[in-house]
C-alpha cells in the first residue's frame, strides 16, 4: 500500500503512539511530581473519540499503534478501547497493537489484552530491588509488577523490559538486570533519561547516566555485536554473543535518530505532537468534536499536521544546563 501520510522529509508515518490518560498509579521521580495536577476529565478524549481518532490514523496508513499514558491500564474501561481496535487487526489494516505499561494492573488485564490481539508488551521496571523500586516509583510495589509480568507471559505475550538508566541508582544492577532478562527470555531496553516536564527539586542532570557508559560496562563482560535492525525510532540494538540476547538502547539525547522517524504522538486531549522534542502540535480534538458526523475535517487536520513534521529535535545535554528542554511531561505526550 502506498503510505498516505508522508512528511516533508519523505518519511512515511506508520506508527502512532497514543496516550489514553495522564493519570498514573505510580509517581516515578523522573516522570511526575508527587503532587501532580491532572487534567479535568472533560478535557480527555472519550473512549469513543479515541476510537474515531485512531481509526482515522489507521485509515491513513498507520500500521502500528502503541497505547501509553500516564498508565494506560488505569483508564476506566480501557479494555473496551483495546477490543474495539482489534477490528483493525482483523481487517489487516493494523499490523500491531501494543502498549507500554508500568505493569501494576497486568495481572488483571493480561488475558483480555491477548484476546484483543496484543502480542507484545513493554513493561517499565528500573530495579529488581523492592525498596529501591518503592523509592523510584514512590507509589509502586515490585511484587505486584512481577505478578503482572508473569501474567503477561502466561497469557502468551512477549515481554520487553524498559529500564531508565539512572546514575547512582541502578548502575550497580546492570548485570543483574541483563542476567534476569536472559534467564527469563525477555528483551531488555535501556532508556536515557530525558529532560521532560518540571521535576521540582529533582536534579535531572545528576540522574543522567549516558548509555555510552552502559555499553562500555557491558563490553567489559560481553561481546557486543551491533545489529542493523531499525524500528524508525531512537532505539539501537546489539546482541550479547555469550547469551544470545538482544539489548536495545534508546538514546534520544546523544544520538540523532530523526532521519528515519516514522512516528507521531497523540496526547490524551487530542493534541498531535509531530516530534517528541518540539513544542509544535496540532489540535485534533476540535475537528473531531466540531464534526461528529464526518471525519473529513479530522483527516484533513491530520494531513496538514504531518505536513509540518519537523526534521529533528533540539535536545542537548552537552552543557551542564539542559538545553531545548520541553516543558510538558512524558505522561502527557506519552513516552
Ligand atoms: N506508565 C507507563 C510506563 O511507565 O511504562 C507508560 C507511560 S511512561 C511515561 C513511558 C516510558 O517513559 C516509561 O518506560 C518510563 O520509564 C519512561 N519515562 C518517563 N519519564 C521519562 C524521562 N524523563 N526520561 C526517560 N524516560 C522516561
Ligand atoms: Fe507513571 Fe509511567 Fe510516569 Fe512512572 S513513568 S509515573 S509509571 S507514567
Amino acid at each position: 500500500m502506498t503510505p498516505r501520510l508522508v512528511d516533508p522529509f519523505e518519511r512515511a508515518i506508520t506508527y502512532l503512539r497514543v496516550s489514553v490518560t495522564d493519570r498514573c498509579d505510580f509517581r516515578c521521580v523522573y516522570c511526575m511530581a508527587e503532587q501532580m495536577t491532572f487534567l479535568p476529565k472533560k478535557e480527555l478524549l472519550t473512549l469513543e473519540e479515541l476510537d474515531r481518532m485512531c481509526s482515522a490514523f489507521v485509515g491513513l496508513g498507520v500500521e502500528k499503534l502503541r497505547i501509553t499514558g500516564g498508565e494506560p491500564l488505569v483508564r476506566r474501561d480501557i479494555m473496551t478501547f483495546f477490543r474495539a481496535m482489534s477490528r483493525h487487526l482483523e481487517s489487516g489494516a493494523l499490523k500491531e497493537l501494543t502498549l507500554t505499561t508500568n505493569g501494576s494492573q497486568l495481572f488483571r488485564f493480561a488475558e483480555d489484552l491477548y484476546a484483543a490481539g496484543v502480542r507484545r508488551v513493554n513493561i517499565s521496571l528500573d530495579t529488581l530491588d523492592e525498596a529501591k523500586f518503592a523509592r523510584v516509583t514512590r507509589w509502586g510495589r515490585l511484587p505486584q509488577v512481577m505478578k503482572g509480568i508473569d501474567a503477561a507471559r502466561a497469557a502468551g505475550m512477549r515481554v520487553k523490559i524498559n529500564v531508565v538508566a539512572l546514575k547512582g541508582f541502578n548502575e550497580d544492577e546492570l548485570f543483574d538486570l541483563v542476567d534476569w532478562c536472559a534467564r527469563e527470555d525477555m528483551h531488555l531496553t535501556f532508556i536515557e533519561v530525558m529532560p521532560m516536564g518540571d521535576m521540582g527539586e529533582t536534579d535531572r542532570v545528576g540522574q543522567y547516566w549516558p548509555l555510552t557508559d552502559v555499553r562500555r560496562q557491558l563490553a567489559e563482560r560481553y561481546t557486543l555485536t551491533e545489529l542493523t535492525e531499525r524500528t524508525g525510532g531512537p532505539a539501537r540494538y546489539v546482541r550479547l554473543e555469550e547469551t544470545g540476547q538482544k539489548l536495545g538502547f534508546i538514546t534520544p539525547l546523544t544520538h540523532n535518530f530523526c532521519e528515519s522517524c516514522n512516528r507521531v504522538r497523540l496526547t490524551c486531549t487530542g493534541e498531535l505532537y509531530m516530534c517528541l522534542g518540539q513544542e509544535d502540535m496540532a489540535d485534533l480534538r476540535k475537528p473531531l468534536r466540531d464534526f461528529p458526523a464526518t471525519d473529513a475535517p479530522l483527516v484533513s487536520a491530520i494531513e496538514k499536521a504531518i505536513g509540518r513534521k519537523p526534521k529533528g529535535h533540539d535536545f542537548d545535554y552537552s552543557r551542564q544546563q539542559v538545553e531545548g528542554q520541553v516543558s510538558r511531561h512524558m505522561s502527557h505526550t506519552g513516552g
